[in-house]
């Protein structure tokens, strides 16, 4: 089976690890540009020289944005067009960029007629969201500006109610691409200059998380002992559950202490098969509301504003 990174984590043994590596290494830069077998070394070489500086300076940072601007998605190589096909299965490597905005990035995959590549969120179970024709996304032309395809119905193109973690209705939101200078000129990050493929918007750490899930409240500090020794459940900043996974890893390596809590929010934080993106973050959502029910963390009175402030509370996430 391909392997999904990062949504899945291979256990393989320490001599395996590095073929692993390599392969993963490999997929994130070719994707299907072999035509499904494998290039060669020097065919491998020759691809790199080609696609490299592409790239490297013509990556276009693709997001969803809505109407003030806010970056509610970032596309990444297997986020999901409307069309169905992957953001990788799309035009991403130009030789020169297209002073077009958005830039136009049409579906590669033969016979599919998508004209670019247009972010649509998929509610609960995997697909789009209604119409307000009451037809389903998936029963619309993938051609812009996606008329329904369903005889007898008036609808002149896909417009749903969804509201997006943002606040506002999926209809304000548009695709939004930038070059890398013009993400430096407006101060946004660019993230690493990597040269695998469909990158897209990807910056970081927490470029996969929704728009209202990314504003990180750093700086505020180193934090008391009594803190950093805590268990890191599923109500602790982004950037400590991002990395779990080594601390879990130190600990045990360390013979230090794991508390229960650790290992259940690790096996949460890994995304189920067959589950989307979205219902991955909604199941998450609704396990960290249940939690900050039952469990209101250890005593900390002097301190538990410093701690409150450091982590995404279900309660201050607006949803619909
Ligand atoms: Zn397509
Ligand atoms: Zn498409
Ligand atoms: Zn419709
Ligand atoms: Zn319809
Ligand atoms: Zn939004």
């Amino acid at each position: 089976m391909e392997p999904k990174f990062p949504a899945e984590i291979i256990r393989v043994g320490a001599g395996a690890q590095q073929h692993v590596d390599a392969y993963l290494e490999y997929h994130r830069i070719v994707r299907d540009d072999d035509g499904g077998t494998p290039f060669s070394e020097a065919d491998f070489e020759r691809y790199k020289r080609r696609v490299g500086p592409m790239r490297i300076k013509n990556r276009i940072y693709l997001s969803w944005a809505n109407s003030k601007g806010m970056e509610c998605k970032q596309i990444g190589p297997e986020t999901k067009c409307f069309c169905g096909h992957l953001y990788h299965q799309h035009q991403v490597d130009f030789r020169t960029l297209p002073s077009e905005r958005p830039i136009q990035q049409p579906c590669e995959i033969r016979g599919c007629g998508c004209l670019t590549y247009t972010y649509c969120p998929t509610a609960m179970g995997g697909s789009h969201p209604k119409c307000t024709c009451k037809h389903s996304g998936e029963q619309h032309s993938t051609r812009k500006p996606f008329k329904c395809k369903q005889v007898s119905c008036k609808c002149f193109g896909y417009k749903s109610a969804y509201n997006c973690g943002c606040g506002e209705p999926m209809y304000n939101h548009s695709m939004q691409s930038e070059s890398k200078e013009e993400r430096i000129a407006k101060g946004k990050p660019i993230g690493q200059e990597v040269i695998y493929k469909a990158m897209g918007g990807l910056t970081g750490f927490s470029s996969l998380m929704d728009g209202y899930m990314r504003y990180d409240n750093t700086g505020i500090g180193a934090l008391p002992e009594e803190v950093l020794n805590s268990p890191i459940t599923m109500n602790d900043h982004p950037f400590l559950r991002g990395n779990l996974a080594s601390v879990v890893a130190h600990r045990r390596a360390n013979k230090m202490p794991i508390d229960e809590r650790e290992i259940r929010e690790l096996e949460s934080q890994q995304r189920r098969p067959g589950e989307s993106e979205l219902d991955y973050y909604e199941r998450r959502y609704q396990e960290r509301q249940k939690q900050s029910k039952i469990y209101k963390g250890p005593k900390k009175p002097a301190i538990s504003n410093e701690r409150s402030n450091f982590s995404i509370t279900g309660s201050s996430v607006k949803r619909r």
